[in-house]
């Protein structure tokens, strides 16, 4: 397994359209790996595709240690509810906004056998689906966000360790 680099802030990439995964192949399995490492490595519970510079819909989640969850092609089939709560980004390191998302939200996807699974998540796993699977689209949290946190609020946010 390898640590891959993650893409920060204005890279083009991660405002570029994901294209679907055709065929899995040990190459999706091999990047599916380096990117549960990425991800844990950062100590973060989502990584995209075009985080690490693959345009191609392809997700791991671990919002439970030891829980991943690996998506390929996912796509949000159902989704109710509401929160509103903070959400950073591996890409947009130091800065934290608070985004009303789904509070449920039903998720299709193909694992890495290529057999097409539905996952559910309420909570965290609801806001990390909806997260994750924005960056297929070149969506980034702030462009969704209801405010930004100042840096003032940032540094509370940061020591509350929360
Ligand atoms: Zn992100």
């Amino acid at each position: 397994m390898a640590k891959l680099r993650i893409l920060k802030d204005t890279d083009p990439t991660l405002r570029k359209k994901s294209r679907a995964v055709d065929t899995i192949t040990k190459r999706t399995l091999t990047l599916l790996d380096d990117m549960v490492e990425t991800m844990r490595k950062a100590n973060g519970v989502g990584l995209a595709g075009p985080q690490v510079g693959v345009l191609r819909k392809i997700v791991v989640i671990e919002v439970v240690e030891g829980e991943v969850l690996e998506l390929i092609n996912p796509e949000i089939i159902e989704r109710s509810g509401s929160q509103t709560g903070y959400e950073g980004c591996l890409s947009l390191p130091g800065r934290t906004g608070i985004v009303t998302r789904p509070d449920y939200v039903k998720v299709k996807a193909l694992d890495r056998n290529g057999e097409e699974k539905i996952y559910e998540g309420t909570g965290l796993l609801a806001r990390c689906f909806c997260h994750e699977l924005d960056h297929l689209d070149g969506t980034l949290y702030p462009d969704v966000a209801d405010r930004m946190l100042s840096d003032e609020e940032y540094e509370e946010y940061m020591e509350s360790d929360d």
